[in-house]
């Protein structure tokens, strides 16, 4: 029977682990906790100074808890992602005061406190108190959904349920805190997102994306959002001086407030319609239709340029407007109309005759 999964990834880890790092000296619930904080989105090298710096100027929790939080995000400034910090703050302030200055040790107190989730908690408890508690952050995730080719993103419930079952699985009974630590630099220095170094990894033997071939196929990516698609026809209705008739939008809704063109259903009959509630149409053209994509859908859009034979009178209950395109008024335009009235400005003969430049007297 081959070497188990714990057993390899312990025998790597003495010989090829990180056993230097700040953080791995003097171990305390305290100093794992900041250093896990620290590396969350962020990588060892630019960690090392700040966690000195942290750890000089607020040696104990009862320090950083006392401080006052500006002179926290101060020493933060640079790492980034500053809720992390503001988080921290807290967290010292919550084990100060809930937990008399020592951090509790399960992992379900753990993980209640502010910024500690459950894999971050699993760290603390495995490293700090070197309890069997398993962890899957980043690295952790990649190289488990490789081992054992597990299909799917894991920001799915069911994929990241089956990978937590798979991590407390091998986590062994004794020495978590170096298995922790293993695991964590495997991720980071083997089984890297691209280029995994796979012919000198303990896991090679067992690793069915090694076996498969394809260990960047996994894990599998967050599926992209397949957005509905609508489709409209947009009446751009000029009168027999060249303006061009624009509505109120509902405050309701896409464009809420602003002035649109009439908008039709893709299937009417575009000229039918202009002639029943705007009267004679002269003539129209159907321009080019073009995609305007919204957070929610995409929206077809078709234009209609229709010339009418008088302006009409009364327009239903809509707010309506007559914008010449030579003279534009200040009105708020949704994106994709303010882009069709450029256009019509530069057709608009009254455009035309402004621009060309005066004739000199002889
Ligand atoms: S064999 Fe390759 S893909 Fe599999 S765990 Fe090791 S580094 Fe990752």
């Amino acid at each position: 029977m081959s070497t188990s999964f714990s057993a390899r990834v312990l025998k790597w880890f003495d010989k090829h682990g990180r056993k230097h790092l700040p953080w791995q000296q003097d171990i305390n619930a305290y100093r794992v906790w900041l250093s896990e904080i620290m590396l969350q989105q962020t990588q060892v090298t630019t960690v090392i100074p700040y966690f000195e710096r942290f750890i000089a100027r607020f040696p104990t929790v009862q320090s950083l808890a006392a401080a006052p939080i500006d002179e926290v995000l101060h020493l933060w400034t640079g790492l980034g992602y500053y809720a992390r910090a503001r988080n921290l703050h807290k967290c010292a302030q919550t084990v100060v005061k809930n937990y008399g200055g020592e951090f509790p040790v399960t992992v379900d107190e753990l993980a209640e406190l502010p910024g500690i989730g459950r894999s971050t908690a699993g760290a603390i408890a495995s490293i700090a108190y070197q309890q069997r508690a398993a962890i899957l952050d980043g690295n952790v995730k990649r190289v488990l959904a490789r081992y054992h080719a597990v299909d799917g993103w894991p920001g799915q419930t069911d994929v990241v349920t089956r990978l937590w079952e798979i991590a407390g699985q091998y986590t062994p009974k004794s020495r978590a805190n170096h298995y922790t630590q293993a695991m964590m630099d495997m991720g980071a220095t083997l089984c890297t997102r691209s280029k995994p170094k796979c012919e000198v990894c303990p896991l090679r033997e067992g690793c069915i994306a090694y076996a498969q071939g394809n260990p960047q196929d996994y894990p599998g990516k967050k599926p992209k959002k397949t957005l509905p698609e609508k489709a409209v026809q947009l009446l751009m209705l000029r009168n027999p001086a060249g303006d061009l008739l624009l509505q109120q939008r509902p405050a309701q809704g896409i464009w809420g407030g602003l002035w649109s063109f009439p908008e039709l259903a893709i299937d009417a009959d575009a000229v039918e319609h202009a002639a029943d509630y705007f009267g004679k149409v002269i003539e129209h053209e159907v321009w080019d239709s073009y995609r305007h994509t919204f957070s929610h859908y995409h929206l077809d859009i078709t234009p209609v340029l229709i010339q009418l034979a008088k302006t009409p009178q009364a327009i239903g209950e809509v707010a309506t407007h007559w914008y010449n395109p030579h003279q534009p008024d200040a009105l708020g335009l949704a994106a994709p109309v303010k882009k069709l009235l450029e256009k019509l400005a530069q057709l608009d003969p009254r455009t035309a005759a402004a621009t060309r430049s005066p004739k000199r007297k002889p």
